[in-house]
């Protein structure tokens, strides 16, 4: 089957016992047993759900896993996935991480004991240099945010061998539809739902996908010991979402190619970040291991001027925080997303005032431009 035809029809309401061509929307805390001993394999919502188990199982099949488990957003997914860590366990971290990751390792997981170091993933001797004894997992994101460097994730599994570092994944931006991780040899993907995913800006979600049933066997009792699941409703509109993913993710990446050969030939723009542009440095790299390039378009301009006239100025495009809905969205890396990150190592990244970032929706291309042509004027 297909991606496409995957993304609509790789899991069926398991009973099927109504025909219901939508997954029902089991609004239940807890679930009755016919008799002592006996179970309809349903006892509670927060250890399993029919709404919440289906959207599990298309994303298990969608990334080609053995077991995904859904969570009420991406950190409650990357919170509880950090829960397999004990004291004094290392992790080496990409140093361009969506900054909630950050946060939560630096406030959190620092607090527990477990020590995560940043390199620059994207550079495989980094991260050859920066693994220790006690090195549990590395854990990437591809392409990064905002300054889209791309990982060489089979590179760095080759890298590991046969020492037991987890290769985790955060595949947010490309999602399942044009890239599979655990096929390139990561152990563990990571999704915030609310993106792609879900697609319409309407809901919170979040996945761990893993290859292996023992992993998953961990995971599933974190899950079910911590209580972070996603609700019924919200899995319902999750696989609604994930109904449109194809059409939407083509639709999107070609706007975002139009738009970032727009920028491109624009006078006031001084750079422009899309991995599909051919002279991105990861352009051939990204071909090999996806079978798209995404959305997301990062550029800079001339001078701050031109970049709170086009965040103050634009109508179509809303400026608000978040990505990967049917909205063309612009963010300002600066105050929104990457705040929390100390301005030392914001410079360095190359996110300064003069930073924008785009996620390209599905609206008509023509509009898009002509918007953005209008607040940079
Ligand atoms: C948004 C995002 C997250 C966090 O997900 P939430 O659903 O907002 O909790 C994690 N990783 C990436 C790449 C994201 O874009």
């Amino acid at each position: 089957m297909k991606p496409e035809t995957a993304c609509i029809h790789a899991v069926r309401d398991a009973t099927h016992s109504t025909g219901a061509v939508a997954v029902p929307i089991y609004q239940s805390a807890t679930f009755s047993h016919l008799a002592l001993g006996q179970s309809t394999g349903y006892d509670y919502s927060r250890t399993n759900n029919p709404t919440r188990e289906h959207v599990e199982r298309l994303l298990t099949a969608l990334e080609g896993g053995v077991d995904a488990m859904a969570f009420s957003s991406g950190m409650a997914a990357i919170a509880t996935l950090m829960e397999l860590f004990a004291p004094g366990d290392e992790i080496i971290a990409a140093d361009d991480l969506y900054g909630g990751s950050t946060r939560l390792f630096e406030n959190v997981s620092r607090k527990n004991g477990v020590i995560v170091r940043y390199v620059d993933t994207s550079n495989l001797s980094a991260v050859g240099t920066a693994v220790t004894s006690r090195t549990k997992a590395i854990f990437t994101e591809s392409p990064t945010n905002p300054m889209m460097k791309v990982t060489d994730i089979a590179a760095i599994k080759e890298m590991i061998g046969h020492r037991e570092i987890l290769l985790i994944v955060d595949n947010t931006f490309l999602t399942p539809y044009f890239c599979n991780p655990i096929s390139l040899g990561a152990d563990i993907i990571v999704h915030s739902g609310t993106k792609y995913l879900s697609g319409h800006n309407d809901t919170l979600s979040g996945f761990i996908v893993v290859n292996s049933r023992e992993i998953a066997d961990k995971l599933r009792f974190l899950q079910n010991t911590i209580g972070a699941g996603l609700s019924p409703f919200d899995a319902f509109l999750v696989t609604r979402g994930i109904k449109t993913l194809a059409i939407r993710m083509k639709k999107a990446q070609e706007n975002a190619l139009a738009v970032a050969q727009w920028l491109q030939k624009q006078l006031k723009v001084t750079a422009v970040h899309y991995v599909g542009l051919p002279d991105h440095p990861a352009y051939a790299l990204s071909q090999r291991q996806a079978r798209g390039f995404g959305a997301m378009v990062s550029f800079s301009v001339d001078n701050v001027k031109t970049a709170h006239s086009l965040l103050n100025h634009t109508e179509l495009i809303l400026f608000a925080e978040s990505l990967g809905g049917v909205e063309t969205l612009i963010t300002y890396p600066v105050t929104q997303t990457h705040a929390d990150v100390p301005e030392s190592e914001r410079l360095v990244r190359g996110i300064d005032e003069k930073l924008l970032r785009l996620s390209i929706g599905i609206e008509a291309v023509e509009d898009i431009i002509e918007d953005l042509e209008r607040a940079m004027r």
